[in-house]
């Protein structure tokens, strides 16, 4: 359906200097793939994307859709756009319209469908995506997630070849993101092409057919989930996907703001799909600051999660400390609740690693 081939990418500096975004990228996409874009912020991974429908002409190489070369100079931009349904991190839906306006407007002007047929196969869409009930409120009351399933549905109402999805959660609040996973699992599921540029790694691995992962401007490794995720074949790749989300709190003294605490660790599970241990971290640290170590300050709290591995760890790290500072009888207590309790000395002090 898509071919790239060799395609580059330089733009200028606002300091006059050419900055290379895309080197010699290749690759080919085919009808029903579900491919997911990952790779570190700045590796060139929006950039492709746009290149892809030409919002961003590439400098040099081509691109192929349903064998006809897009990046020709006589090229109708119009009738590639119909094809390729766009959705951005920022919803970019038309304030001054309704959610039913905001999907027929294009197909009406674009497709030339009746106000009537537009309107039909809006609802549907909106069934689609949950939002029938919203139909004719204006965007303004809707929430990020529900502002990002209207947009899906308005891209999808240009009847497109295939969408690209560019990180469509991640401007979203934590609690939102899910419900707009589950409308882009869907789609999948409905065999519809799909790109999409995303940082939810576990998501990935469960909905694509094929993970392309960029780094430094380039396809730095391209294969089955299972491939990417589980045998890659570059350190970096491994490096990356294994990599480990942090919270940290650093605790100086007794009277620091534990509702604070309480609202990023809760935030941090949502955002990592461990909701269910939010409690059992918070109800830990407040056990072990006040119980274990109530005379030991100053303390780093670290909660860590592998998203790959579903390894999750509360550690508790003291500077130039030589020994645990935990007792038996500590330990008894903390046996229970925890899989596993480690202690250890680390370069620069003793950290005890409690894994939830
Ligand atoms: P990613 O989506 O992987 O985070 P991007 O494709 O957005 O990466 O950006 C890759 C690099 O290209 C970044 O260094 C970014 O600053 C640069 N870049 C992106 N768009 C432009 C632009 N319009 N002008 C200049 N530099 C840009
Ligand atoms: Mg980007």
């Amino acid at each position: 359906m898509i071919r790239v081939e060799h395609l580059n990418k330089t733009f200028r500096q606002p300091d006059g200097s050419l900055l290379t975004v895309l080197h010699d990228v290749n690759c080919e996409i085919h009808k029903g793939e579900v491919i997911s874009i990952i790779g570190p912020s700045g590796s060139g991974k929006s950039t492709f994307l746009h290149t892809l429908n030409m919002l961003e002409p590439p400098t040099s190489g081509k691109v192929y859709v349903n064998g006809e070369d897009i990046t020709a100079p006589d090229y109708p931009l119009a009738k590639l756009r119909h094809k390729m349904g766009m959705v951005f991190q920022n919803f970019n839906l038309f304030d001054h319209m309704t959610v039913l306006e905001n999907i027929t407007f294009a197909p009406v002007k674009l497709l030339h469908l009746s106000q009537t047929r537009a309107e039909q196969e809006a609802m549907e869409l909106l069934k689609r995506v949950g939002m029938v009930h919203k139909a004719d409120v204006y965007p303004a009351t809707l929430s990020g997630g529900q502002k990002q399933r209207v947009a899906i549905a308005r891209a999808l109402a240009m009847h497109p070849d295939v969408m690209l999805l560019d990180e469509p959660t991640s401007s979203l609040d934590p609690t939102m993101v899910g419900e707009v996973l589950a409308v882009m699992r869907g789609l999948a599921q409905d065999g519809m092409t799909m790109l999409l540029v995303t940082h939810q790694l576990r998501f990935a691995r469960d909905v694509s057919s094929r993970i392309i992962f960029m780094k430094d401007g380039g396809i730095y490794e391209d294969g089955t989930p299972e491939q990417i995720f589980e045998f890659p074949i570059h350190s970096a790749t491994k490096a990356f996907v294994n990599r480990i989300k942090k919270l940290l709190f650093e605790i100086d003294s007794d009277d620091f703001d534990f509702y604070e605490i309480h609202t990023d660790i809760t935030r941090f599970c949502i955002k990592y799909n461990i909701q269910a241990k939010a409690e059992h971290a918070f109800t830990l640290i407040k056990e072990v600051l006040f119980l274990h170590t109530r005379h030991i300050r100053p303390i780093t709290v670290r909660l860590t999660h592998t998203e790959m591995t579903g390894v999750t760890a509360l550690d508790f790290m003291v500077e130039n400390l030589n020994e645990t500072p935990l007792t038996d009888a500590d330990r008894v207590k903390i046996r229970p609740q925890v899989n596993d309790i480690i202690e250890e000395r680390t370069t620069r002090g003793f950290r005890v690693k409690l894994l939830i």
